[in-house]
């Protein structure tokens, strides 16, 4: 539907999950797609694996989005490698459990790091080729959770969520002049490895209170990255989407299943 070919895109947190749903979805679409994490073994084999889906290149570069000085050295091999960048899908993040009775100082740091600190250090690291690009584009992995909602153990997760959206509208008002857009997909609950890890009785309950009545997959939120990476949605910026199946609209959970 949409031309992808000519672009170049960097996606962090690309080797599993919903990053590596969104990197499936613009090799496909023939883009140049830098996979992204911090194990180079699984960027590597991962984009190994994705380069045979499209017309573009696939490369792995290792990225730790909470130190600065990775970040800008990953982006400086993606824009040797591919000649320029075009869009960053900045989708690292961690969702460890910690309750607020007993969550540790470290804990708190450790996902402030990498799920704000982070998505700002990435995005600072790219702002010269975006900029160049003359069509850049931020793509931001965000979530229900903070934003929408709220799940006990994950209070420091949901600030950190909630923050990436406050970044993101003073973010998208600098970049405008430079013809870089910054907007945000909120996913609901999507079947990942990281998910996994919570238990099957997490997923059927989640997969209950779902309208749709199943979690989403990581291919549904490459979708919407795909869409706002695209020409036809140059004027969108600083929007915050949600993709969840109806996750957040019953107002109980006899509003699902009458
Ligand atoms: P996942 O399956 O655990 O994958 C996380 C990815 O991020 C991996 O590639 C991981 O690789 C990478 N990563 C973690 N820390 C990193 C760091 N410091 N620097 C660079 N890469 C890092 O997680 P996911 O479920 O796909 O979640 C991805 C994003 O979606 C997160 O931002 C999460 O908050 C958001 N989200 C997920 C869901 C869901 O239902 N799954 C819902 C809403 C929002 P390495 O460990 O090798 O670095």
């Amino acid at each position: 539907m949409f031309d992808l070919s000519t672009r170049s895109v960097l996606v962090t947190g690309g080797s599993k999950g919903i990053g590596r749903g969104i990197a499936t979805v613009f090799a496909r679409a023939g883009a140049n797609v830098a996979v992204s994490a911090r194990s180079s073994d699984e960027t590597s084999s991962v984009a190994a694996e994705l380069d045979q889906l499209g017309s573009g290149n696939v490369i792995g570069v290792r990225l730790d989005v909470s130190d600065p000085g990775s970040c800008a050295d990953a982006v400086r091999i993606v824009v040797d490698a591919f000649g320029g960048l075009d869009v960053l899908c900045a989708n690292a993040g961690i969702f460890p459990e910690a309750r607020l009775d007993s969550m540790t100082p470290e804990q708190l740091s450790e996902v402030l790091d990498i799920n704000v600190k982070g998505t700002v250090y990435s995005v600072q690291a790219c702002l010269d080729p975006l900029t160049a690009s003359g069509r850049g584009r931020v793509v931001l992995t965000s979530s229900i959770t903070g934003p929408v909602t709220g799940y006990p153990g994950w209070s420091h997760y949901g600030a950190s969520k909630a923050a990436q959206l406050g970044f993101m509208r003073t973010a998208a008002i600098e970049l405008a002049p430079r013809r870089v857009t910054v907007n945000a997909i909120l996913p609901g609950n999507i079947l990942t490895e990281g998910l996994v890890d919570m238990g099957e009785e997490y997923i059927a309950g989640m997969a209950r209170s779902i309208p749709l009545g199943t979690l989403g997959s990581p291919i549904d939120i490459g979708h919407l990255a795909a869409f706002l990476a695209s020409d036809e949605a140059a004027y969108i910026t600083g929007q915050a989407i949600v993709v969840d199946g109806g996750q957040v609209l019953p107002e109980s959970p006899e509003a699902v299943n009458p």
